[in-house]
């Protein structure tokens, strides 16, 4: 069951309430450099991103901040440190969100001024607690950076800029340790219904950051935590978009996407049925989009039955590979051929799909 949280709107995207988990990534380009943050920034909105964020570290940053935002129509969200300014300036620039730190960006007297300037401009802001970066007082009273902590940090933020009269907040708590992330999202969302963005912090790399990312993430939203979620991995922000599409679709939250069922392979099949799994995966990559299983099984153990239950599908025979399709055998084909047949019949029921 989803926990109902306040709605945010960050540009043209709601967070929270019963709307669908949005994803989001971030663009590693210089952002100073306008042409190669503005392809990516499309590269990530065609892979499905719906909010992207940006760092604004300098001035050259934010002067091109106002062209990224008139360049595009996805939501940009300025990831700022340090310096309020940079935060005031880019909300005067149309960021849909701002991202800080409030316990590096100068002092109480700054945050009231960048939570003033969003309240005129109707930015909402992402408050971001890191188990990096926490106070020393606090740091000092838990005997570290515990989830309980960061917890700790979050609600007296919480607390300040609601006195404030601002509630234009979604919060993020995040660390690597998984288990602390997880542990830390649980507690807060137990005492406060404001959005929460979700993701474990410096994940790793592409197989580490996504199985890290899957973990710490996919709890949360299992137990209905989590209106907003970035996969940080160290590798091109798209693959970010596809882990977080992964995820999303593995829990069925809103999500559905071709999908390659493959089996592990035994003694019962051909090695030839890992290089084939991998060739049908890459081929359809460009029907990701289409709600359609596909199988690709070793024998007729579980392969039949997996193959029947999907769109098209082979099960290998000894004598070759069964084609099925609408849960009907329909053809025995040679090895060598499975994938591209295989690939070929999806490719005919997407095109009468998006007829
Ligand atoms: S489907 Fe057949 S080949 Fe594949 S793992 Fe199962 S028993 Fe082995």
């Amino acid at each position: 069951m989803r926990r109902e949280t306040r709605i945010v709107q960050v540009g043209n995207v709601a967070v929270g309430g019963h709307h669908p988990i949005a994803i989001q990534s971030m663009t590693n380009t210089q952002t100073s450099d306008v042409c190669a943050t503005k392809e990516q920034i499309a590269r990530l909105q065609e892979a499905g991103c719906q909010i992207v964020r940006v760092a604004v570290p300098d001035k050259a940053a934010l002067s091109a901040f106002a062209a990224l935002v008139a360049g595009t129509t996805v939501p940009l969200v300025a990831d700022i440190h340090f310096d309020y300014r940079l935060a005031v300036g880019a909300i005067e620039r149309g960021a849909a969100e701002v991202r800080i730190n409030p316990g590096n960006i100068g002092g109480r007297k700054q945050v009231h001024t960048v939570i003033a300037a969003a309240a005129k401009h109707g930015t909402a802001v992402r408050v971001g607690v890191n188990s990096g970066s926490l106070p020393q007082d606090v740091l000092s009273r838990f005997g570290g950076a515990t989830p309980e902590a960061m917890v700790e940090v979050a609600l007296l933020y919480s607390q300040e800029m609601q006195s404030m009269g601002f509630d234009n907040l979604i919060f993020s708590l995040k660390s690597s340790d998984v288990l602390a992330t997880i542990r830390a999202n649980i507690l807060f969302s137990a005492q406060s219904d404001f959005p929460l963005h979700i993701g474990v912090t410096e994940a790793g790399t592409l197989l580490y950051g996504a199985v890290r990312s899957a973990v710490g993430i996919g709890v949360l939203l299992a137990r209905g935590i989590g209106d907003t979620m970035r996969v940080s991995l160290t590798a091109d922000p798209v693959e970010e978009v596809r882990v977080a599409k992964e995820i999303l679709a593995s829990l069925d939250l809103g999500l559905k996407l071709l999908r390659v069922v493959s089996c592990p392979t035994c003694a019962r099949t051909s090695s030839e049925l890992i290089g084939i799994a991998e060739t049908v995966e890459k081929n359809l990559e460009e029907f990701s989009h289409l709600p359609l299983k596909i199988a690709v099984m070793g024998c007729s153990v579980n392969g039949p039955g997996e193959a029947r239950d999907s769109a098209v599908g082979i099960a290998l025979a000894p004598s070759g590979a069964v084609l099925f399709r609408g849960g009907e055998a329909i053809e025995l084909i040679p090895l060598r051929e499975a994938a591209a047949r295989l690939t070929e019949e999806v490719r005919v029921l997407a095109a009468s799909l998006t007829k």
